[in-house]
C-alpha cells in the first residue's frame, strides 16, 4: 500500500490550494457579510455562483465522483487528499460543487437513476444549476435505527401519495428536490420496506415547516423540519426497485461517510495552523505563547492525532478502492468515530489557545466546532458505529 499522491493528484492539489489562497479564503468573510446584509440567512450570494463558475472553468468541479462518465473519475484514494483542502473553508465545497448532500445524491443519481432521472435530476446536480436535500431522518423515532420510519407513500395508480414528518433535511431551502426515505410496504422484511423516492420542492404537500436552529444558526439551506402531506410524485421518481431503499442508503453512506471524515481533517489542520501562528506571534511575559510547556502539550498532541486520523482515513480509502465498500466497512465504522472526535479535540485546544478570539465568529473556528460536534451524530452517532466495530471484532474471537 502507497499512499503517496500520483502526479495527477498532485497537480490537481497544487491547482486547488492556489484557487483556495486566491479565491477562497479571502472571499470568506465578504460571503458571510453578503448574507448577514440581506438579512435573510438562507440568502445566496451572487458571489458563490460567480466563485463556482470559475472552478468549474478550470476543472476543479465534481472531483468527489468516481464515476469517469459523470465526474473525474479518481479513487478514494486520490480524492482523499482534495477533499481534505475542500474542507478547509465551509464555503469551499459549494464552490467546487463537492458539498454535502449534494455528492451522496449524485452518487446514488449516478449508481441507481433511469436515464429519464439523470437527465431530470442528476444533470443540473452536475452543472451545478440545482441544490437537492436527503429527507431520512424523523423526529418521532430513532432514526439511528431507520427501520423505524414511520413516513408512508401508498401507491396510487401510477403515483405514490406520501405522508409523514421529517426533520434534519439539511438544505431543502433552496434545493430543487428531496430524496426520501419511505416505508412502500410495511409488511415486507424491515430492510425491505422502504424505498426512496425524489420529490420536488414544489410538490403539493411538500411544507417546509422550519429551519431547526442548530446551536444558534439556522443559515444556508437550513436542517429543516418538514411535512409531507398527502404528497402525490409519479412511481417513476422512485430509484431503484420497490423496496431498496436500506440497500441504496449503505451504497451512499460507505463514501459520504468517509468524504466527511476528509473534510473535517481539513478543519482541524486549518484550525491547527491558526493555533499554531497565534502561538508564534502572541506575546506574554515577554515571550511567545509557544513558549509555554501547556501550549506545547496541545500542539504535539495535536499533531500526533491529526496524523493517525489521516492515515487511518487514507488505509479506510485503499481498502475501499482495492477490496471494495463492504469489505472496508469496519475501517469507515472506525474512521467515522475517530475523524470527527480529534477534530473536536484539537478545535478545542485552537479555542483555548486563540482565548476570546476563538469563540468569536472572526476566526472559521467556532463554526468548525459546530459542524464537527454534529458530525458526531450524523451518518450514524458514535455509539452505533462503536457497537458495530465490537461485535465484528467478538465475531472474530467467538
Ligand atoms: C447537523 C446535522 C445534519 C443532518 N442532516 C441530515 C440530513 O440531511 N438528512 C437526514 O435524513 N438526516 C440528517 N441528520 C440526522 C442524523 O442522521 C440523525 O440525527 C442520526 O441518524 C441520529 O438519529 P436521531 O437524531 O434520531 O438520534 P437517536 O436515534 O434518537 O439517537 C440518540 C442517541 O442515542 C444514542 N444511540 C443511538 N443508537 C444507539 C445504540 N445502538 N447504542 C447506544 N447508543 C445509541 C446515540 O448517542 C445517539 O446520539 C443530520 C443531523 C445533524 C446533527
Amino acid at each position: 500500500m502507497d499512499f503517496e499522491p500520483s502526479e495527477k493528484v498532485k497537480q490537481i492539489q497544487t491547482q486547488l490550494e492556489r484557487f483556495m489562497d486566491e479565491f477562497v479564503y479571502p472571499n470568506e468573510r465578504p460571503m458571510f457579510e453578503a448574507v448577514e446584509k440581506s438579512g435573510d440567512p438562507h440568502h445566496e450570494p451572487p458571489l458563490l455562483r460567480e466563485l463556482a463558475q470559475k472552478a468549474r472553468a478550470i476543472g476543479l468541479w465534481n472531483l468527489f465522483l468516481p464515476d469517469a462518465e459523470h465526474g473525474a473519475g479518481l479513487t478514494n484514494l486520490e480524492y482523499a487528499p482534495l477533499c481534505e483542502v475542500m474542507g478547509r473553508s465551509p464555503i469551499a465545497p459549494r464552490i467546487f460543487n463537492c458539498n454535502a448532500p449534494d455528492t451522496g445524491n449524485m452518487e446514488i443519481l449516478a449508481q441507481f437513476g433511469t436515464p429519464e432521472q439523470k437527465k431530470l435530476w442528476l444533470q443540473p446536480l452536475l452543472d451545478g444549476e440545482t441544490r437537492s436535500c436527503f429527507s431520512m431522518t424523523e423526529p418521532e423515532v430513532s432514526s439511528a435505527d431507520p427501520t423505524q420510519l414511520q413516513t408512508r407513500a401508498v401507491r396510487d395508480g401510477d403515483d405514490y401519495v406520501i405522508n409523514g414528518h421529517k426533520w434534519f433535511t439539511s438544505g431543502a431551502i433552496g434545493a430543487r428536490f428531496a430524496i426520501v426515505m419511505a416505508v412502500t410496504d410495511p409488511k415486507a422484511a424491515p430492510h425491505e420496506r422502504a424505498s426512496m423516492i425524489i420529490v420536488p420542492t414544489d410538490a403539493r404537500g411538500f411544507d417546509i415547516v422550519r429551519a431547526v436552529s442548530v446551536m444558534g444558526h439556522a443559515g444556508g439551506g437550513g436542517h429543516c423540519e418538514i411535512r409531507y402531506d398527502d404528497c402525490r410524485v409519479p412511481v417513476a421518481n422512485r430509484l431503484g426497485p420497490e423496496g431498496s431503499g436500506f440497500m441504496i442508503a449503505q451504497a451512499r453512506l460507505g463514501p459520504g461517510r468517509i468524504h466527511h471524515c476528509m473534510r473535517t481533517l481539513g478543519m482541524a489542520e486549518r484550525a491547527f495552523e491558526i493555533m499554531c501562528r497565534h502561538a508564534n506571534t502572541r506575546k506574554l511575559q515577554g515571550s511567545p505563547l509557544g513558549d509555554k510547556q501547556f501550549v506545547q502539550e496541545w500542539i504535539a498532541t495535536s499533531r500526533m492525532e491529526l496524523d493517525q486520523a489521516r492515515l487511518l482515513t487514507l488505509y479506510a480509502a485503499w481498502k475501499m478502492d482495492t477490496q471494495g465498500k463492504h469489505r472496508a466497512r469496519q475501517e469507515i465504522s472506525m474512521i467515522k468515530v475517530v475523524a470527527p472526535n480529534v477534530c473536536m479535540q484539537v478545535l478545542d485546544r485552537a479555542i483555548q489557545c486563540l482565548g476570546a478570539l476563538g469563540v468569536s465568529d472572526d476566526t472559521p473556528i467556532a463554526a468548525f466546532w459546530r459542524n464537527a460536534r454534529s458530525l458526531r451524530i450524523a451518518d450514524g452517532p458514535d455509539e452505533v458505529h462503536k457497537m458495530v466495530i465490537a461485535r465484528r471484532e467478538l465475531k472474530r474471537f467467538a
